[in-house]
């Protein structure tokens, strides 16, 4: 069994006193059900994630970073390392979030060194994929994801992929308001287990979580969650109101 998993990815947004403020109201909001019935995690900018951490520390409620870089020290300007966001209480990792794909440019070579790397410093993490709205238009979303999970994965062992969670996040859904049916979002997330069963077994495929994200709001989660291969959300706009962030939280627990 799956235990659902809520991460809020509150991208370039907050600053030092409001990021501690939301995340203090999640806290209170969600202290029945963090960690036992649904797994929750935030996803402050870098430069506020340690005094989230200090805010959380007496909770179930989990921080991770935006990004991280897969080299682990020297001179590589501007960049975090696995090691640096343990240090100040990271515990899960975003790579290859869409805006660092198609802002940024990050490559599925880039990223891939970038599960391995947090992967080897001891953070879990939630690697996000999915399709432009010109590759679904053009039929190619399956072909897109492949790619994505073949590289992204590359050379990770099935140990090593038992500690990753996976993000079908559609890039015409992020921020547009624009959310992919329950049945399309379905569909991708089914695709995405298969081909985890193919490359290493259907065991291990049937544990690992697969979030959908994408204009996830309170008004649409539950029909979301309610699919079968769906197992919580990777949550933009709606996780920096409380109120949503939490009413989104517990539709998905169990
Ligand atoms: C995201 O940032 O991963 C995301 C899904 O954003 P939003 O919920 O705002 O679409």
């Amino acid at each position: 069994m799956r235990k659902p998993f809520v991460a809020g990815n509150w991208k370039m947004n907050t600053d030092s006193h409001s990021s501690v403020e939301l995340v203090e109201r999640i806290v209170v909001g969600a202290s029945k059900i963090a960690g036992r019935a649904v797994t929750i995690a935030v996803c402050p900018p870098f430069v506020y994630l340690q005094a989230v951490a200090q805010a959380v520390s007496a909770s179930s409620v989990a921080v991770g970073a935006q990004d991280v870089y897969f080299e682990q020290n020297g001179a590589f300007t501007g960049e975090v390392s696995p090691a640096m966001l343990k240090d100040v209480g990271c515990t899960y990792v975003i790579c290859g979030h869409s805006e660092r794909r198609h802002i940024i440019g990050e490559t599925d070579e880039m990223i891939n060194k970038k599960i391995a790397a947090a992967l080897a410093g001891g953070l879990l993490p939630i690697l996000c994929i999915g399709e432009l709205l010109g590759e679904r238009e053009a039929g190619q979303t399956n072909k897109v994801v492949t790619r994505q999970i073949e590289q992204g994965l590359a050379g990770l062992s099935a140990e090593k992929l038992s500690a990753v969670t996976v993000a079908y996040e559609p890039v015409w859904a992020i921020g547009t308001g624009r959310t992919a049916t329950p049945q399309q979002a379905q569909q991708v997330h089914r695709l995405i287990r298969e081909l985890l069963a193919k490359i290493y077994d259907e065991p291990l495929a049937a544990e690992i979580r697969i979030l959908y994200g994408g204009s996830v709001k309170p008004d649409n989660c539950a029909e979301l969650m309610a699919q079968p291969d769906i197992d919580g959300s990777l949550v933009g706009g709606a996780s920096l109101k409380a109120d949503d962030f939490l009413a989104i939280i517990e539709s998905a627990a169990v």
